[in-house]
Parts: C-alpha cells; structure tokens; sequence
C-alpha cells in the first residue's frame, strides 16, 4: 500500500556512497525538517555525471559517507506555511545558498559565495525521504511523467545555458560538448528557434547520440589530428573541414548590432567565430578568447 505517512521513530532506506567504487542501499535516520523546509517521498532519482564521479572518488568536494542524488521527484508528505500542499509532486532545485550574499540578494543564488549542493556536500534525494527548502521546489505539471519530469534539473542548465546567449530566431548556434548537457542545450536551442545548431564532440557514441538528434556534429580538432572521423551532417556526409563546417558568415544570422564585436576561441578545437554572429553556448567551461563572454552555465551539480 502506498503511503504518505512518516514513521519518525524508524529508518528509511538511502543510496549511500561509502567510497571509491562503492554505494550501499543501507538504513539511516530520517532527515530534519528546520522550520521553512518541507519533507518529500522521493518517487524517482535521475543519475547524473556527477554522480558517476563521486562514485568513483573523484569529485573534489564530496565526502563518504554521502546519500547521493540531486535530479529528485517527489510528493510532499510535510509543508509549512509557505510550502505547497500535501499531495503535490515537485521537483528539486537542490541549491543550498546562504541568503545573504550579493548574489543571493539580486537574484542570483546558483553562484552564491556559500554555495552548496544537496548530494554533494549535503544528503540528497536517492532515499525514501529528502527534506529540502520550501523555496527549493516547483511543482510539476499534471500529466507530465515522472521520469521526465525527473530531467528538470539538468534541463534548467540548459535553459539557463542558452538564455545567457541570446538565441534568437534563425541563427546559428554552436554547442561544446555532446554529454547530456551539451545535448539538451542544443535541443533547447533548436526551441528557442535556431536554424543551424553544429555540436562539437570528441567521443563518436556522443557525436552519434547528437546526429541522431538531428544535429550537425564536428569532432574535436585534435581527435582529427589522430585521423578520426570528419564531420558529418545529420545524413551522415561528411564536410570537407572542421573550420569551414562552422557558419562564420555574419550573413548566415541576422544583424545583433547591440552585441559588442569580438571573437570567440576554442583552444582544444582550433576554432575561432566572430561571437557578433553566432551566439557562444559552453556547457562545460569558459571559453578562453581575451574579453569574450560566453554562456557559461552556473555551477554544475
Ligand atoms: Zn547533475
Ligand atoms: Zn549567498
């Protein structure tokens, strides 16, 4: 029988990382529930790579042991005053900022001086159970399914990704890296209505996944070097040179006359645009040209 009772004086299950290469689905105490904050069932966990690198001992601030998980689904079982209903699925924006800082106080709490992230540096939601800030929920549409709604988290990054570079209808748009992130930013650029999104990738299963999306894909310049594949189209044809693949035309988009002039550059890739042009989206880390701004998203969980 489904319940939405909470036995307080019992344990719940958890995903527990221990160490390198290890996680255990042991019994631990429910967590605390401060004032402001509400409970959830956890229905369903998304794993992400960062996961998979805390799992493997190599994240730089996760300690064992450590409940993982910060793609969470849930039902709120507890609320208080400014938490939704009991009863109401939501997913997990699994910040935890200080409130006080400035970025905290101009609306920018993802890069806040004190950040932390639930399943990293705090439990997170591979558990029966999570607590988590009232403000740290939104509630998920009805009929949207709940593994779906359990890519809301890395979908934000996307979101977020592709907002900081302005992508307007028709342009072209260029996206570093096929993982996960990579992808769902260009989906979300191709969304957001551009007509020509090229996605560089160094892996193959990765720049398959992207064609298969129906992008463009390019390798990385020094996987080329060691006489890899050329870039293909999303037909599988192959394109005569990486730097020509990338549409570097300011005919190709329209006019961005309130974009400041400068160039964009890749060091791993030999790649260079005019940024004028072609709205540059990172997923992973900044790019590296003097003065140039690109979309970096805010710290990945
Ligand atoms: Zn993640
Ligand atoms: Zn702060």
């Amino acid at each position: 029988m489904v319940t939405n009772a909470v036995s307080w004086d019992a344990t719940m299950r958890a995903a527990v990382w221990t160490g390198p290469g290890r996680v255990d689905v042991r019994d631990v105490p429910y967590p605390r529930v401060p004032d402001g904050w509400l409970l959830l069932r956890v229905e369903y966990g998304g794993i992400c790579g960062t996961d998979l690198s805390i799992v493997a001992g190599k994240h730089p601030r996760a300690a064992a042991p450590l409940v993982l998980g910060h793609e969470i689904v849930g039902i709120v079982v507890r609320t208080g005053p400014d938490g939704p209903p009991v009863g109401t699925r939501v997913v997990v924006e699994p910040l935890i900022s200080c409130g006080r800082c400035w970025a905290c106080r101009h609306q920018e709490s993802h890069v806040c001086r004190e950040l932390e992230l639930f399943g990293i540096d705090a439990a997170g939601g591979l558990a029966d159970h999570m607590a988590v800030p009232a403000d740290r929920v939104v509630p998920v549409q009805p009929g949207v399914p709940v593994r779906r709604a359990a890519w809301a988290e890395p979908l934000a990054v996307a979101v977020h990704a592709v907002a900081r570079a302005q992508v307007r209808g028709g342009e072209s748009v260029l996206v570093f890296g096929a993982g996960p992130i990579g992808i769902l930013v260009a989906l979300v650029a191709r969304k957001a209505g551009a007509a020509r999104t090229v996605v560089v990738e160094q892996k193959a299963s990765r720049r398959k996944i992207a064609a298969d999306c129906g992008f463009e894909t390019v390798p990385d310049a020094s996987t080329r070097r060691r006489g890899s594949a050329p870039p293909t189209d999303p037909k599988g044809r192959t394109s005569s040179s990486t730097r020509q693949d990338i549409p570097t035309s300011p005919a190709c988009c329209p006019p961005r006359p309130a974009r400041p002039a400068r160039s964009c550059w890749w060091p791993s890739t030999g790649i260079r645009w005019p940024s004028t042009c072609e709205p540059c989206v990172s997923a992973s880390s900044a790019c590296s040209a003097p003065g140039s701004t690109p979309a970096t998203t805010s710290p990945r969980p």
